[in-house]
């Protein structure tokens, strides 16, 4: 597959950006796909069961589709939808404490319109950047499984190859890994503030993911943070 995705990007790369595929019909297939039956089941499941908290909403309970600047050149690139967070309000890094975390930093960085992101129709726009994820639908324990990685792979593959992105965030490290298997290219050592440089190809800047479990624990930082989406919006 990354010999087929290699050509794909080549022959992007080599032409003007003419995007093959507009970012609404990738985005219309991601929110029909019922591909992995796990996950499937357990959107729903959560979608249903809900947290007492948001008894009386309704769960968006599909896979989450791409966020932000549908003309964009800097791309962020997750690991998945948070069962009670973009799981419930239908749009990446939505309504729970890691989107609280790079909402803040994107509006410090002058990307985002407003801090916040609370739930689709809040007025939050993202310019020039767009979100995507490694796997579009809320695993349990946050852990897709590497057949599930797999599976949404097809749906990294064209928004990698959709157009010159002049940067990748990549937040954590299975979107790392995932971004630079789907590029083609050898994988350079995750860290966070980590920055590669590909021959024509785009460069991509390491985060530590801004989960919880790194937040509350000291590991990622607000100044970490700036740091690394710093360095991916430079040029
Ligand atoms: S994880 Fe990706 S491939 Fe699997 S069902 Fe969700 S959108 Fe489809």
């Amino acid at each position: 597959m990354s010999g087929l995705l290699s050509q794909s990007m080549t022959m992007c790369l080599q032409s003007s950006f003419i995007p093959m595929e507009t970012i609404e019909q990738i985005s219309d297939e991601i929110i029909q796909c019922r591909l992995c039956p796990r996950l499937v089941e357990w959107r729903e499941r959560i979608g249903s069961e809900k947290r007492r908290a948001f008894a009386n909403e309704e769960y968006w309970a599909r896979p989450v589709p791409y966020f932000g600047d549908p003309n964009a050149l800097h791309l962020i690139v997750g690991l998945a939808p948070a069962a009670h967070g973009a799981n419930r309000t239908g749009r990446m890094f939505t309504g729970d404490r890691s989107g609280d975390w790079l909402f803040a930093a994107l509006f410090r960085a002058g990307v985002a319109n407003q801090p916040t992101s609370v739930q689709r129709g809040d007025g939050l726009t993202l310019s020039g950047v767009l979100m995507a994820a490694t796997c579009h639908c809320a695993p349990p324990d946050n852990k897709p499984s590497l057949d599930e990685l797999r599976e949404c792979n097809r749906y990294l593959t064209r928004i990698l190859s959709n157009r010159d992105w002049k940067s990748v965030l990549c937040l954590g490290s299975i979107a790392w890994n995932n971004v630079h298997r789907t590029l083609g290219i050898r994988i350079e050592k995750f860290g966070h503030g980590a920055v590669h440089q590909p021959t024509n190809r785009p460069r991509l800047v390491a985060s530590y993911h801004p989960s919880q479990q790194n937040t509350f624990t000291g590991k990622l930082t607000e100044p970490m943070l700036d740091a690394a989406i710093a360095q991916w919006l430079v040029g």
